[in-house]
């Protein structure tokens, strides 16, 4: 684990094949963190790439030993997982997370640093004029809403990694031993005085994103599950409803009967109702198993990720 005397800033970022984007990364980023006259930090997480990413992190750390840090996976465990490993053995007293795709300019970690300089322990950026497909951006915000009503979570855009957390709030995350999470909006949680600021957004550098449809929406409900049982409960309600209306149409529909005699006219209505209900029971059990499969993964108490090694010039 890290040693005892602080340095001034930790910055942490997961690496998943981003050949591509390094060197432009490691160009951008150093100049800006040296420039801050501050003593620092940087550690990245290679989450099990298969391309070149791993050498030329060897390569930064060679040419950067003192300020560079390297933490291997084994194998791909997620951004948050990739962050999270950092976030255990960070040593600064203010850490900054950042994409390593350079769609979250190094340039504006100063930004972020104004504002935990004015005592805020929780600084999430605003991504301005964001950059992605129209897709990710209508799903982004209807993701934002669902969850601001859920949860008591509010932050304007969950989904911009370029974010400043006191050492405070850093430990708070490394002791929750969180299994499917979203960092931004577990230390949002755990904040004192949270903020935000705006910040630039730049398209993607090199490549495309990791993140395919499944394993946005699997992050999504990590979001909200994580964070909150609001949708069982809203389930039950709905369940409630329907258990009622039904209840209501048995009665209806046995009046009917003893006064009409029985008839085969509204087959296929009772077929509808029918259909209807099955499918509010599937999705109830859907997220039931949602909900478990996280219980039972915590339970289980698996590692949540292996690191391989570490490259580090130990204090
Ligand atoms: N990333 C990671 N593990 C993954 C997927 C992504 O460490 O399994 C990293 C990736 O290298 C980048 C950041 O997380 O630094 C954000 O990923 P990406 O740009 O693909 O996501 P998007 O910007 O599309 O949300
Ligand atoms: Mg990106």
């Amino acid at each position: 684990m890290s040693s005892n005397d602080p340095i001034q800033l930790s910055v942490v970022i997961p690496v998943y094949n981003e050949e591509g984007n390094l060197p432009t990364l490691f160009s951008r980023l150093y100049p800006v963190l040296d420039a801050l006259g501050r003593s620092y930090e940087v550690i990245f997480t290679n989450d099990g790439s298969a391309d070149r990413s791993s050498v030329l992190l060897a390569e930064q750390h060679a040419a950067r030993p003192d300020v560079t840090r390297v933490i291997e996976f084994n194998a791909n465990y997620g951004q948050h997982m990739a962050v999270m490993a950092a976030l255990e053995r960070v040593r600064g007293e203010v850490v900054v997370t950042l994409d390593a795709d350079l769609q979250n300019p190094p340039e504006e970690i100063p930004v972020l640093l104004e504002k935990t300089d004015a005592g805020f322990d929780c600084v999430g950026g605003v991504r301005q004029a964001r950059q992605d497909s129209m897709f990710r951006r209508y799903v982004s915000k209807f993701i934002n809403f669902v969850r601001g009503r859920m949860t008591s979570i509010r932050m304007t855009d969950q989904g911009c990694m370029l974010r400043a957390y006191s050492r405070n709030v850093v430990d708070g995350i490394v002791r929750s031993g969180a299994v499917n999470t979203f960092i931004p909006a577990l230390a949002y949680n755990l904040a004192r005085r949270p903020t935000e600021v705006p910040v630039k957004h730049e398209e993607r550098h090199a490549g495309t994103s990791n993140y395919s449809l499944y394993s946005l929406i699997r992050l999504n409900f990590d979001l909200i599950t994580y964070f909150t049982t609001a949708p069982l409960q809203i389930f039950t309600i709905v369940s409630m409803l329907c258990s009622a209306g039904s209840l209501l149409l048995v009665v209806v529909l046995g009046v009917r009967r003893i006064v009409h005699g029985s008839d085969a006219d509204g087959v296929f209505t009772l077929f509808a109702i029918l259909f209807f209900l099955i499918s509010v029971c599937m999705v109830g059990i859907g997220l039931i198993g949602e909900y478990m499969g996280r219980t039972y993964q915590v339970v289980r108490n698996r590692a949540r990720y292996h690191v391989s090694h570490i490259l580090e010039v130990k204090p």
